[in-house]
């Protein structure tokens, strides 16, 4: 049923977080299902991308220009790396202007095809007005997010609803959602603690949201079985086809700088005895703050276990600087680690995927962004969660509440945590207690479940992108046949 080397375009936000998923799905779709795969973005996110992806694949990467001028942000920005996190909502206003030249871009592709149009076009869940321009050329269009159902209902429901929901109370319901019916203040994400409204709501709710109702579906990185609540209600709310398409993976990753890294962490891995290591991250563009580094690496230290640890520098820094581990860090710190070859400091950027699957890792502490979790989980590898934004904060509570694969240690940027709370938790996941067997236990049937939904013809993941190619390719039969008559 499905044709070949049709061509798919692809437009992620100008975000590693977002840009990661989207060419683990352009390679999937590219080197299983065979399409022709574009991949749309602006010239130093493009850049990037060349030195990133394998060597063996035949992405297309297309440049569209951008000019940041005039929003507020740092000269040449072009993704979020550079910039601190109160103006990610400069960037998704600037990315609104780039609506013509995708246009002319999408208009140029048709042309080069002799007038045919691309299979379809899948953008960023910030960018669905890009809907309205595949439909101008007779293409189907899908939004694609790497966020699971549950963080993603709960996430949508409260951007509707606050912050003119905010009472007296310090907790919200959502209605016919009872596993999430209780959301705490704490577990707002800081823009929709802003009364009347921050910067970022009200992009989100003029410009993104109301975009998603032109889509002709979502794409989801989730796993149906593991996630079923949540994918629900979400789409009883959105009254669209939501697609769980689950895990696409960058399994190994050919990343410029990292070459080097995932070596150095290999090997030092290797030297560790099996479900010995605590990996920590905070996702790709999040750090904590300086106070919370301090309690973290006594914590560490006193716990007597083996991590790999990625540092950034903290909350208020550039994130680009060096990192200082004299400041930042109780003194002697690094080197007791490293002479003890207990801990190793990795900074800013780490291979993730890489490390998660080996053999030493018994456990991650990770803020709970999407493709942290499902990473994870992919290896089978329970976690202690640290959300600091956004859909963080329900990802953990499906985890700990649901899934039972994840203690939460502290929530937010500013909490209140001190070394011995985090100390605790460590121990209770990282020792062989009770609760760690039962993580542990859980997190290899959550493994089991993500290999199943993966599996040739009848896994769950891959019939839903069957059924998704299906309805693209059915919309071009359509097109097709309006165009003879
Ligand atoms: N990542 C990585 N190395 C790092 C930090 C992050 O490879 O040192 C990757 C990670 O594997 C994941 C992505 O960056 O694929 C982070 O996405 P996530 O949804 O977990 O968090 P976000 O960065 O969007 O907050």
């Amino acid at each position: 049923m499905l044709r070949r080397k049709e061509n798919i375009v692809m437009f992620p936000f100008m975000a590693q977080g977002h840009i990661i998923p989207f060419l683990a799905l352009a390679l999937q779709l590219e080197q299983i299902k065979k399409y022709t795969v574009t991949i749309v973005n602006t010239p130093l996110n493009i850049n990037k991308l060349r030195s990133t992806i394998p060597i063996n694949c035949s992405i297309h990467l297309l440049e569209i220009p951008f000019d940041c001028s005039g929003y507020g942000l740092p000269p040449g920005t072009e993704n979020t790396d550079s910039i601190p996190n109160h103006l990610i909502a400069n960037l998704l206003r600037a990315s609104l202007s780039l609506k013509p030249s995708f246009r002319k871009l999408i208009y140029d592709l048709v042309k080069e095809q002799n007038g045919h149009p691309p299979l379809c076009i899948i953008t960023d869940i910030f960018f669905g007005w890009c809907s309205e321009i595949a439909h101008e050329f007779g293409a189907f269009h899908a939004i694609f997010s790497g966020s699971g159902g549950f963080g993603i209902a709960c996430h949508y429901y409260l951007w509707l609803n606050l912050p003119h929901q905010m009472k007296n109370s310090d907790e919200f319901t959502v209605p016919d959602f009872p596993e999430a019916s209780k959301i705490h203040e704490t577990q707002l994400a800081e823009n929709l603690r802003v009364v009347n409204g921050s910067d970022l709501y009200s992009v989100f709710l003029q410009n993104v949201l109301p975009e998603w109702m032109n889509s002709d579906g979502i794409l989801l990185n989730t796993v149906e079985e593991l996630d079923r609540v949540g994918l629900e209600y979400f789409r009883l709310k959105i009254g669209k086809p939501v697609w769980s398409i689950g895990p696409v993976l960058l399994s190994k990753r050919s990343q410029d700088q990292a070459a080097t890294t995932t070596e150095l962490c290999e090997n030092w891995l290797d030297t560790k005895p099996v479900n010995s290591v605590l990996y920590i991250s905070f996702g790709s563009q999040n750090a904590i703050s300086a106070p919370h580094m301090m309690e973290l690496a006594v914590a560490l230290e006193a716990s007597g276990k083996n991590f790999i640890w990625v540092v950034r520098p903290p909350i208020g820094f550039d994130i680009n600087m060096e990192f200082k581990a004299t400041e930042w860090l109780p003194e002697g710190f690094e080197e007791r680690m490293k002479d003890s070859k207990r801990g190793l400091l990795v900074h800013k950027w780490a291979p993730q995927v890489e490390i998660l699957s080996h053999k030493s890792i018994s456990a991650f502490l990770s803020h709970g962004g999407w493709n942290s979790i499902i990473e994870s989980l992919s290896h089978g590898v329970p976690l202690i969660g640290w959300p600091m934004a956004g859909e963080q904060f329900y990802n953990v509570m499906l985890l700990e509440e649901q899934i039972g694969v994840c203690v939460e240690v502290a929530r937010g940027k500013s909490c209140e945590v001190r070394h011995e709370d985090i100390l605790k938790k460590i121990m209770l996941v990282m020792d062989e207690t009770e609760k760690a067997k039962e993580m542990r236990k859980k997190a290899l049937e959550a493994r089991d479940m993500i290999m199943d939904a993966v599996k040739d013809f009848k896994g769950s993941s891959v019939k839903a992108m069957d059924e998704f190619l299906n309805a693209a390719l059915l919309r071009q039969e359509e097109a097709m046949r309006q165009v003879i008559h």
